[in-house]
């Protein structure tokens, strides 16, 4: 009896002729993933993909990895029996016994593929329960909160017998959406952004400003461990440190105090725009939601969009903070997120930052610096770092 793994794929069902690159990038994201855990092969139909394993090989190894993976929406282990109910009834019997004999409560669920099989998928149901019934006498059916839920489904070459099916994470398959830079602080809200968009298919590209000797080494690691949490589920990101001091005291020694905040975000924006398409992105995301803090209003984003002329995708736009927590917790960023090193952000923060800036005070202001060679500075000098 071989126990495979399968896979439903959700979304990608719906995206008609392109179906097959979306297939066959989530099969190819699921093979370089689960590859140093094991022998499997892998095959995919009627939208699912069944995961098989070699010898020396478990589908319980990959099912933590499984978990991580963008575009699959349902998942449950399975075993194959023949399209005959004889066979059926045998194998189920063999799969799930240990289970049956602790649990006080089941029910039976068919699916048919296949329309031709002998009987239709509410006999299926039936028998199969009546079996289970007589060979497990203590067990009662529940169809509503069923402690085992067992499905026949009968496929073109075999019937599978599947247990309970477990969650994934839905989204589309990483790569399908094309590639993005994240930047990201070392707060709670820019890894979450990163991981949304690489929900939605996004290749991520990351870009990150400090400022030693006032953000410090630990700071420059926490963003790193933070990187590391999100490629979990979005695969490797090449991150981009860029030396932000000598550009940030420019801004406080030559700009008005009040605009600071909206000066350095502007600069920050160029350079991230820059990086990007460099490296071949077509768009900036943040983790910007609407009012959070000062530089968030709709006349600073306004301010700060303006410098870019790619798409800035800001996925916590409308969320609020307990919202944006609850996926931090569920992505395990957030307890890296709360460790105490300054970000650049941080540093030189004005007392009283501009809340309603207008666009034309902030480019005289800016106007105060030469902020092409400020940027060319910060872009020539930046450090690679692979995050795999
Ligand atoms: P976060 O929790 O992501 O730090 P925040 O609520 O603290 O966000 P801000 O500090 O205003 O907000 O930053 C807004 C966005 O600007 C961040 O979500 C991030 O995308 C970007 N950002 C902030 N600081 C940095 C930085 N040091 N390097 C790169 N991007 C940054
Ligand atoms: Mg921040």
């Amino acid at each position: 009896m071989k126990e495979v793994l399968l896979l439903k794929n959700g979304e990608i069902v719906l995206k008609g002729l392109n179906k097959k690159r979306f297939e066959d990038k989530l099969l190819l994201n699921i093979k370089s993933r689960i590859s140093s855990l094991g022998k499997f092969d892998l095959e995919i139909s009627q939208s699912t993909i069944t995961v098989s394993p070699g010898k020396n090989s478990s589908v319980d190894n990959i099912i933590p990895v499984i978990k991580k993976i963008f575009g699959i929406v349902s998942f449950s282990k399975a075993v194959i029996a023949n399209k005959n109910f004889d066979d059926v009834k045998k194998l189920t019997l063999e799969y799930l016994k240990e289970d049956l004999s602790i649990l006080k409560t089941f029910k039976v669920e068919a699916k048919r593929s296949d329309k031709k099989f002998f009987m239709t998928s509410p006999e299926i149901s039936k028998e199969l329960g009546g079996y289970i019934l007589e060979e497990f006498p203590h067990l009662k059916v529940d169809v509503h909160n069923p402690e085992l839920t067992i499905t026949a489904e009968v496929r073109d070459f075999g019937v599978y017998i599947r247990k309970n099916a477990q969650k994934g994470l839905g989204g589309i398959p990483t790569g399908t959406g094309g590639k993005a830079s994240i930047m990201i602080s070392g707060g709670i809200d820019s890894p979450v952004a990163a991981w949304m968009m690489a929900k939605r298919g996004v290749f991520l590209t990351a870009v990150h400003f400090s400022s030693p000797p006032y953000t410090g080494i630990k700071a420059k690691q926490k963003v790193i461990d933070l990187l590391k949490k999100v490629s979990e589920y979005s695969g490797s990101i090449k991150l981009f440190n860029v030396g932000f001091t000598a550009a940030q005291e420019s801004i406080k020694q030559y700009c008005q105090e009040e605009f600071f905040t909206i000066i350095m975000r502007r600069i920050m924006m160029k350079i991230s725009e820059i990086i990007s398409i460099n490296e071949g992105c077509s768009a900036l995301i943040t983790g910007e939601s609407l009012g959070q803090v000062a530089s968030q209003t709709i006349n600073a984003i306004d301010c700060t969009n303006r410098v870019v002329s790619i798409p800035v995708f800001r996925p916590l736009i409308g969320m609020d903070k307990e919202e944006i927590v609850k996926i931090a917790r569920e992505i395990n960023t957030f307890d890296v997120s709360i460790m105490p090193y300054a970000d650049c952000c941080t540093v030189f923060t004005p007392k009283h930052p501009k809340l309603d800036p207008r666009i034309h005070l902030v480019e005289k202001e800016e106007n105060k610096l030469d902020t092409q060679k400020i940027i060319k500075n910060c872009v020539d000098n930046c450090e690679v770092i692979e995050i795999k």
